[in-house]
């Protein structure tokens, strides 16, 4: 790059993204797959085409001895929970319909290979571009980086690989496979932006695990960042700023240090208990989809598991998961969980989590439509397969048991005398579990927070979910932009909900629990204690930052902060209130006070 071009670009250009790994990296730009491969598609003549299918097997092979030298040469501990992701690209690069696909294009359409290829992954694109589920359409970035690296051994381009890095840089990419990811060496690569991605893509995951920086999401970070020019990722905020002025680089970093600083400080929590001045515990538990998240949730002093979405196990796949496999899931889980409780949450699709495989009817509105518990209670035998496989594991390790969605007494019933039936078909088999497995449910609709007294005298234990439970009290769809301003956790509703909510579990003497995004957001900490929460489960990573604010709360104090929040009549006076309490005791992570 000429410096000229370098030059041209003005002083604190600020671009915002999606913060998905907090940190500051200061440091110049190293630009990588400036664009994407663009796929020469052209006719190839009959006498030709053996030799494509040959090139193509040949760009396959070439493309799996790739990704094994990655997998061979990692051996950072932190890293080996994610070779699965390689695992993942391996498996697709033996997909057979892909294969098929491409094969039967050059074949019957007489295309090259490269053209059938890109074809082929069009197809594939559009089918998760379809789902509506946000985890599941970032699945389809597996595809494109599987896809990507087979196109580029298909035309032989040599990508800049990221290993050669040789000084402090800013890697600035289209986008980044786990590969891609797993390759950089954290004492170089001290930050990455990218133009594509969200908040829960597996390079978002990676870059959490290796501590690196990272911003997804500008959509036009390798047309606007020039290759060596200055640059200042802010993880925590999702704000990038390119050429600083010497200013803004004096105040980056500052906070910069004083963010490594409070990190380091954090890890100092792990082993310790999340409990207030005046002795009362909160247990802090992980949040996971995958199995693969339990090692970070260990790693990040997590209590047990609050929530394990087992409806991951259901998509990207062709068929339902057998009992058998359940089973062999959850059993690892509990086993390396142990004595420590894993809380398993019943099959919760439909909704924003649509897994066509299991033929969900076509709703026009699905949010309140055969969704989770309802689709169980409707397909008891899917339903009763899942019991026994949770049941069976509950012989190995602590286990409860959850069912999502619940708006009634009925609900709990039904699902309560299935799983007594299934109890008596294990013990018929001689097959082990644990006989006093707690039951709970999610209370996450309106209905079920207005009847919680009724509720907790059917159920163990409680835990709110308040993605949803905000969604539907305020009538405000938790994944549509336009309305996201909306989405209020302290609106006096939701507020109000959660008092009742805490209230009907103290009268019954049940726990309460909280599992829904709102657990993990340190702003709101007191609010959670005062209210009365005995458990707060959430992403791992977030776990130490709650402890130590739990830690120095006093259980009185945040009682009192509750009963004068509930008379504030809007969620914005809500907000400035705590925002104001939280910036006086905990000035170095809530800033100074406003008034
Ligand atoms: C919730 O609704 O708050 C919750 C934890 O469940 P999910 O996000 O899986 O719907
Ligand atoms: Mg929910």
């Amino acid at each position: 790059m000429p410096n000229s071009e370098k030059n041209s670009l003005a002083k604190d250009t600020f671009l915002v993204g999606l913060g998905v790994s907090p940190g500051i990296g200061i440091g110049e730009a190293y630009l990588v797959n400036r664009s994407r491969m663009a796929a020469v598609e052209r006719c190839v003549m009959p006498g030709e085409i053996d030799a494509e299918v040959a090139r193509f097997f040949r760009g396959i092979d070439e493309s799996k001895r790739q990704l094994e030298a990655v997998k061979n040469r990692v051996a950072d501990q932190k890293l080996l929970e994610h070779l699965y992701i390689i695992d993942t690209h391996l498996l697709i690069l033996q997909d057979q319909m892909l294969i098929d696909e491409t094969v039967s294009l050059v074949r019957d359409e007489r295309l090259n290979a490269e053209g059938a290829l890109s074809r082929t992954l069009k197809k594939f694109r559009r089918v998760f571009e379809e789902i509506e589920d946000e985890y599941l359409r970032e699945r389809a970035s597996d595809i494109d980086s599987v896809g990507e690296r087979l196109l580029r051994n298909l035309v032989g381009e040599i990508q800049r690989p990221l290993t050669d890095i040789d000084r402090k840089v800013v890697v600035v990419a289209h986008d980044l496979s786990p590969a891609d990811t797993m390759q950089m060496d954290k004492e170089k690569v001290i930050g990455f932006i990218t133009d594509v991605g969200g908040r829960t893509s597996h390079t978002a995951i990676l870059a959490r695990s290796l501590g690196i920086p990272a911003v997804v999401g500008l959509e036009t970070a390798t047309v606007l960042v020039p290759e060596g020019a200055p640059v200042i990722v802010d993880g925590s905020n999702g704000t990038v700023v390119l050429n600083p002025s010497q200013e803004t680089f004096r105040e980056y970093l500052e906070r910069k240090q004083s963010f490594e600083y409070f990190e380091k400080e954090l890890l100092s929590y792990r082993d310790l208990k999340a409990e207030t001045e005046d002795g009362h515990r909160v247990v802090l538990k992980g949040n996971i989809e995958l199995a693969e998240e339990v090692r970070l949730a260990q790693n990040q002093g997590a209590e047990g598991l609050g929530l394990f979405r087992t409806e991951f196990l259901y998509f990207n796949r062709p068929t339902v998961p057998s009992e058998d496999e359940q089973f062999e899931v959850y059993r690892n889980i509990v086993a390396s969980m142990a004595p420590l409780p894993v809380t398993i949450r019943t099959l919760d699709v439909g909704g924003d989590k649509f897994v066509p495989e299991i033929n969900l009817v076509d709703e026009s509105n699905p949010a309140m439509g055969l969704r989770a518990i309802r689709f169980s209670l409707k397909e008891v035998r899917l339903f009763k397969a899942q019991l026994r496989a949770i049941l069976r594991a509950s012989a190995h390790g602590a286990v409860r048991i959850m069912f999502p969605m619940i708006s009634g007494v009925g609900e709990v019933r039904a699902c309560k005398k299935y799983l007594d039936e299934v109890k008596s078909e294990l013990t018929g088999m001689g097959e082990a579990f644990d006989s006093a497995l707690p039951v709970g449910i999610m209370v996450e609709t309106p209905s079920s927070a207005l009847i919680a007294d009724l509720l907790a005298r059917e159920v163990d234990f409680f835990s709110v979910g308040t993605n949803d439970l905000i969604q539907y009290c305020l009538a405000v769809d938790r994944g549509n932009e336009h309305v996201a301003h909306l989405f209020e956790p302290l609106h006096p509703a939701i507020l109000r909900a959660l008092r009742i909510i805490c209230r009907a579990a103290r009268e019954a003497e049940i726990p309460v629990g909280m599992c829904g995004e709102m657990a993990a957001e340190p702003l709101y900490a007191m609010v959670l204690v005062g209210m009365g929460f005995d458990e707060l489960s959430m992403n791992a990573p977030c776990i130490p930052r709650v402890k130590r604010i739990i830690r120095q709360l006093r259980r009185d104090e945040c009682a009192a902060i509750v009963d004068e929040i509930l008379s504030l009549p809007t969620a914005r006076e809500v907000a400035e209130r705590l925002e104001n309490e939280m910036a006086r005791r905990f000035p170095d992570i809530f800033g100074a006070p406003l008034i």
